[in-house]
């Protein structure tokens, strides 16, 4: 079957957080909570992380605006964290407040970056688009109101390239909640499968899904092509390539999901489909910079 995708010749660019930037902001909120004040440093770490991104990335003359956005967005980091250290406790629900910055910030400064460089883009911020229950850390999308939502959203929107943070969404009050960890995936697979993409691309830190168990001497090797059903066996026993419940959205689709590694983009990855063709535009989960798991 032949689906026209909504998102014909545009990309949605879903970014998650710095390398190792999730950890250090669930640490800051734990040493917090335990009265523990070493939490400002590591949220000076991340601050430091972020302003190194952007100075990296950025023309100098173009700084100042992200600059500001990034140190404003790490006052409120501190506030909450303060608030925390005072109270002494962190809740699900704050700790999922805190976490969500770290895709906030990497995908406002991708966003600025093709901002920068010329590329128009849109940022929009995924708790507009995917509505979930109140199981904070692991929250459950509602997909007749999300698929809605993103629908509405893309059919009016004008551009060819949004650029939009991974892992957080929002509960019907609007409370940010996250999708689980690894969950950038599953946002990228829930707006794809909403907007009938061509296919999802996922960039990683491996050149794909690898053989299970080669012989002796083997190296390891991606797969080229492999089925839904291998990937999602793959994925629930321990290949940490892919966030399992990543699969479900755009199976149920038939888009085709690329496996590709950002650090030898000429690999071939993996492809996981099984026969049906599409038409339109594509879909990316973008990982900023370090090869560290975010
Ligand atoms: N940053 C989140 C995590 O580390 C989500 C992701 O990277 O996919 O779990
Ligand atoms: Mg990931």
């Amino acid at each position: 079957m032949v689906r026209e995708s909504l998102l014909k010749d545009r990309t949605i660019l879903v970014v998650s957080a710095l390398g190792g930037i999730t950890d250090i902001l669930l640490s800051a909120g734990e040493l917090a909570a335990a009265g523990n004040e070493a939490y400002k440093e590591k949220l000076q770490t991340v601050e430091h992380r972020h302003l190194e991104t952007v100075r990296s990335l950025i023309p100098l003359t173009r700084q100042s605006s992200i600059l500001s956005q990034v140190k404003q967005r790490c006052n409120e980091i501190e506030d909450i964290c303060n608030g925390v250290y005072l109270l002494n406790e962190c809740s699900p629900r704050t700790r999922d407040k805190i976490v969500s910055y770290g895709e906030l910030l990497s995908s406002m400064i991708i966003a600025a970056r093709f901002e920068t460089s010329g590329t128009e883009n849109i940022f929009k911020d995924s708790r507009d688009l995917i509505v979930t229950n109140s199981q904070f850390g692991a929250a459950a999308v509602d997909f007749p109101l999300t698929n809605k939502k993103a629908l509405d959203y893309f059919t009016t929107a004008t551009a060819s390239l949004f650029v939009m943070p991974g892992f957080i969404a929002a509960d019907p009050q609007g409370i940010t909640t996250t999708l689980g960890r690894g969950g950038s995936d599953y946002t990228a697979a829930i707006l794809a499968a909403a907007v009938d993409a061509t296919t999802l691309e996922i960039w990683t830190d491996v050149s794909g899904m690898m053989t299970a168990d080669p012989p002796a001497g083997v190296q390891y090797q991606a797969h080229p092509r492999i089925s839904y059903q291998e990937a999602m066996e793959l994925s629930h026993f321990g290949a940490k390539v892919i966030y399992p419940p990543t699969i479900q959205p755009v199976m149920a689709k038939g888009i085709p999901v690329w496996i590709k590694n950002t650090f030898a983009p000429r690999d071939p990855g993996t492809v996981i489909q099984y026969d049906s063709v599409h038409n339109g535009g594509s879909i990316g989960v973008f990982p900023v910079s370090e090869r560290s798991p975010s």
